[in-house]
């Protein structure tokens, strides 16, 4: 970003607006939010403007002023058009949405908007755990798998501006594990927390998992990885099993990742890096145990660091990709 001047980043979710003003140096300077509206373009516009204004009066600034404001969205998104392409729980006339285009007037100040995933792995490139590192993944694993790439300190944006769908690598095309996608056994239809949850009803529907079922009070709709990874630390044999899995399919992905890109670090973050030591770590060791020594030396594999302010530091980091600084 110019130098001196904070930056807005603005993490649009399906549930929440977040605008956040940072220094040049990643310091939190005013932030606001918003409950998504779901009532159409016009009202998202309108959220997203009024949570960037009151964030940037939050930190004394005006708009104006600032280095631009970058935008983090859900979905596809064409970065060089600033477009939002198809945001996943968003009303339909939000599709291939000019954002640039139609809030730059508004507020009088540069647009970038990118996808949530890079904005991530942008935010803990510049701010985060991979400070100083050119050469990152970072991955997300929560109700899906999502990821972001940088090379030489830049995002790997790829032709179709979709390089990082890291989810959809299939891990597992011989089984049974049927992906949001459509396609069989991408790496998060086997080990998202939503995957992990389907497994553990799948097994106690089949009558394999007495103690996860007595565990969750005979409804097999409230298990959860928690409850899995709970189990599985004691002892249920139907749990281990399903741990088991989903650490073996990480390590793959893992590994699969240093093949390709031999990374310097691979970030990890999530809601599923709550239960580290029971899902990532042991994943971590199997890469490294299996993969080939060159990469497996050169790359540290890493908690993430920004918690909730990913999306909207990542955003503001936006206004600095690539530029000299
Ligand atoms: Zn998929």
């Amino acid at each position: 970003m110019a130098v001196g001047r904070p930056a807005i980043g603005l993490d649009l979710g399906g549930t929440k607006i977040l605008a956040v003003v940072i220094s040049p140096e990643g310091r939190l300077l005013g932030r606001a939010g918003h409950p998504t509206p779901h009532s159409g373009r016009s009202a998202l516009l309108g959220a997203m403007a009024g949570a960037v204004r009151e964030a940037a009066a939050a930190a004394g600034v005006n708009v104006w002023e600032t280095a631009g404001i970058g935008i983090g969205a859900p979905g596809p998104t064409d970065p060089e058009a600033g477009v939002l392409l198809e945001p996943p729980n968003l009303p339909l006339d939000c599709h291939n949405l000019p954002l640039r285009d139609l809030l730059q007037p508004e507020l009088a100040a540069r647009i970038e908007v990118e996808n949530d995933a890079n904005v991530a792995a942008l935010g803990e490139h510049r701010f985060g755990a991979g400070r100083g590192v050119a050469d990152m993944v970072y991955i997300t694993v929560s109700t899906g798998i999502g990821g972001g790439l940088l090379t030489g300190g830049r995002l790997l944006r790829g032709a179709g501006f979709t390089a990082g769908e890291i989810g959809h690598m299939a891990v597992a095309p011989d089984g049974h594990d049927i992906c949001g996608c459509g396609r069989i056994g991408c790496w998060e239809a086997v080990c998202s927390g939503t995957a992990i949850a389907r497994q553990a009803r799948e097994a106690v529907l089949a009558g394999r998992a007495p103690g996860l079922l007595a565990r969750v009070g005979g409804d097999p709709a409230k298990l959860t990885p928690a409850e899995v990874t709970g189990a599985a630390a004691q002892g249920d044999p139907a749990a281990r099993a399903i741990v088991d899995r989903v650490v073996t399919y990480n390590g793959v992905g893992l590994m699969n990742l240093l093949h390709l890109l031999s990374p310097g670090m691979i970030v990890i973050g999530g809601g599923l890096t709550h239960a580290w030591d029971a899902l990532v770590a042991p994943a971590i060791a199997w890469a490294q145990a299996h993969a080939l020594r060159r990469p497996a030396a050169a790359c540290r594999m890493v908690r993430a660091e920004l918690g909730d302010l990913v999306g909207g530091m990542g955003a503001a980091a936006l206004l600095s990709d690539g530029a000299p600084d």
